[in-house]
Formats: structure tokens, sequence, C-alpha cells
């Protein structure tokens, strides 16, 4: 199929709003496409029922869609296997979940090394496990053009580093990670690399194998999915050495009043009744985004975020936040503006029909390293197009003039 954002936009109801908006939030959450919304009916209407647990049709029914959503997640991380693929909430429950996990056997004298670029959702976590194992956290810095400075890892690697915890790409800077120099530095000393993919996974499907990491988290509504579902894959060698974080129905092998034994991968790691609908909604995005031809998508998003780039950098009182090249960053693009403030800005911004975010992005310490509390965040997706990057560039000449 060959690319068309026009004809890719029209799948998506919310653009039929009217007035029209022009919708450069996607790094906070992506629009759903009709098939999804179709999907979630589909299976709300006709097939709802618990998954693993009932023999009547329904009940299987429910369960084969419930598999059929985790293959997708399969094929869409080239993963292995689907005992790989843990369904949680979203990245941020990924993540604390394999900190919990990964977290128990660590205590004084390992080593976590996070960046100074991460979300809160990949700081925190590392922060608390820190202060509850007596691990030591370690920041890999950023390099004077606010990439990760991952050349600087080898001064972070010895026998004590037992994890790395990184992000694929920033929800700020839009920056990407060079994970090849991360997962040799780190493989070499025997730690692990986890991935933070809540940004990249919606500009492309991320292959776990090729890029050789031990786990990676990302979220359904940023990838054309619902809400409330997630991602946490895990290499099948790893996933099956880590203890169960929660407990209850669907993760036990037996159960009795002495012991309960635990259910093989994934079921081990999902406690309770799983977000059923939301993952089969899920499985419905990937499927729709691995029918879409991207080297066509990606070109276009590199075209529209090139522009804004360039007509960012020309207006003298406009700071671009990360790397000036596309090629370094997917179309993430975080600026502050002299004398304005990012909150009157995007409200203004708003009035206009063009929604943007401003404040920190849960990025309080990149903000932090770049001497900023907070900046305005235009982030592109699939179906954006000029006229969103014409009706920024407009409305941020207006709030200019108004704000100042
Ligand atoms: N990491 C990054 C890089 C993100 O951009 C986000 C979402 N803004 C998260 C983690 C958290 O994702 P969620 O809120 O879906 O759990």
């Amino acid at each position: 199929m060959s690319f068309d954002s026009r004809a890719l936009r029209r799948q998506f109801p919310l653009f039929t709003r009217q007035p029209a908006l022009h919708y450069l939030d996607n790094a906070a959450t992506a629009q759903l496409p009709q098939v999804v919304l179709d999907a979630l009916i589909a299976h709300e209407t006709g097939r709802r029922a618990n998954v693993a647990r009932g023999a009547y049709p329904l009940a299987e029914e429910a369960t084969e869609a419930y598999a059929l959503a985790r293959e997708r997640v399969r094929r869409f991380l080239n993963a292995a296997s689907v005992a790989e693929v843990v369904f949680t909430s979203g990245t941020t429950a990924s993540i604390n979940f394999f900190a919990h996990g990964f977290g128990a056997r660590l205590g004084a004298g390992d080593e976590i090394l996070v960046s100074e670029a991460e979300h809160h959702s990949n700081f925190v976590p590392w922060q608390q496990l820190a202060e509850r194992s007596g691990a030591r956290l370690r920041l890999l810095p950023l390099a004077a053009d606010g990439r990760i400075d991952a050349a600087r890892i080898e001064q972070f690697v010895s026998a004590r580093l037992k994890l790395v915890a990184i992000t694929h790409c920033s929800n700020v800077t839009g920056a990407l990670t060079d994970l090849a120099a991360v997962v040799r530095a780190a493989h070499a000393v025997g730690a692990r690399v986890m991935v933070d993919g809540a940004q990249a996974a919606q500009h492309g499907a991320p292959d776990v194998q090729a890029l050789g990491v031990d786990a990676y988290a990302f979220s359904g509504h940023k990838c054309f999915g619902p809400n409330a579902i997630g991602v946490l894959w895990v290499r099948a060698e790893l996933l099956e050495t880590l203890p169960p974080v929660f407990a209850g129905g669907g993760m036990v092998g037996h159960v009795s009043l002495a012991k309960t034994t635990y259910a093989e991968p994934p079921a081990r790691f999902e406690a309770g009744t799983p977000p059923i609908a939301q993952a089969v909604g899920l499985g419905a995005a990937l499927e729709w985004m691995a029918s879409l031809c991207w080297p066509e998508i990606r070109a276009h998003e590199e075209r529209l975020g090139r522009c804004l780039l360039d007509a960012l950098a020309a207006m003298p009182d406009v700071r671009i936040l990360g790397p000036r090249e596309m090629r370094e960053r997917l179309p993430i693009v975080a600026f502050a503006v002299d004398g304005v403030h990012p909150h009157d800005l995007t409200q203004v911004l708003g009035d206009y029909g063009v929604c943007l975010r401003g404040g920190h992005h849960c990025a309080q310490p990149l903000h932090a390293a770049f001497g900023l509390e907070a900046s305005a965040r235009a982030s592109l997706a699939l179906y954006n197009d000029d006229a969103d990057i014409d009706a920024l560039l407009a409305g941020l000449d207006r709030a200019r003039t108004m704000l100042r």
C-alpha cells in the first residue's frame, strides 16, 4: 500500500471535527483510526467474556482474541515467542513492573544506569529501587546538543553495573539513543538493557531481536491503540528468572494452604483479569500499522519535522531543544520562546485549534539540564501534514504579539 497522508487522515474520526483541529500532541497520545474502534466494538459486543477461565464457546472466543492480540504484539516487536510478551496497563506500569521484578535481585554494591534525558516513568522507579535496595543509581550525561551521550557509557560500565534503563527516543527532544553502543557496552560486563520505547514505537515497529536489548516497554495509546494497555517484552531467558510482582488469579500453577506454584510466563506475570478489549484494540492498531508503507511514512515525517525545525531555527527568539538534524531524531520538537511562557503559548495556540503541549513533559531533570523549567512541544504523527505546520507557525506569530 502506498502512502497518502490525506487518505490516512480520513481514517481517523477525530479529524472530521469542526472547526478542524491541528493535533500536534502525538507524543502525549495518538488518535484512534476507525479500524481500531471497530475492533473494540466488535469485541465488546460479540466476544466479551473473561479469558483463560471458561470452557464455553464465548469464553473460548475471548481467550482466542486475547491470544491473537499477543501474537500481533510479538510480530510488531519481532519477538522470538509470545511467552515473552506481558500485557500491562502502559509503559509506566511496564517499567515499574520490571523495576520490581528485576530489582528484587539487586542490593548494595550493584549499579543501575539511567540517563538525564529520561521521562519520569523511567527515572523515578529506578530512584525508588536504589533507595529500597541500596543499589547505586548512576546518570549518563547529555552531549552538548541534548542527546544522550552514549559514547560515554564506557565510563560507567564495570562488574557492578547490573542494568541500563534508557529511552529509545526522548519525549522532549525527539533524539534517538544509540542503543547499539549501549547494548555493546552493557553486555560486555553482563549488565541488562531495558528500553523505554514509549515514543519510538509510534514511529515504526522496533525489532527487539535486531536491537539486541533485554526488555522493551511501550504503550498502546501512543501507537494508535486504546488507553490502559501496554506491553513489557522481556527476553525469555531473563523473564523466566523474574519473580512475579503481582499475585492472584490467573498467575498460579497450583495453590494449596501450604504453598503456591506459578504458571509459566507470560501468565505468571498477568495476575487478575487482564485488559482484554484493550489488548484486542492494541492488536488491531499494530496490524493496521503493519499494513502501512513505513519507508514512505518515515520520509513524510522526516520532511515535516525538517520543515518545522528549519522554520523554528530561523526565529531568533526561539531555542530548539535537542539535535538540529532530523536524522538524529524523531519528529518531536520541543522549543522555548524568549519571554513567553510555554503554558501561555500553548493556551493561545489552543484557541486557534493548534494542540501542543506546554510544560516539563514529565522530564524535569532534562529541562534542568537545559536550564529551563518548561518548554512547548510539537509532536508529529503520520497523519500530520503541511497545513498543521503552517497553522502552528502562524499561531506562534500571533501568540508572540499577544503575549509580549
Ligand atoms: N516514557 C516516555 C518516553 C514517554 O513519553 C511516556 C509518555 N509520555 C512514558 C514513558 C509513559 O507512558 P504512559 O503514560 O503511557 O505510561
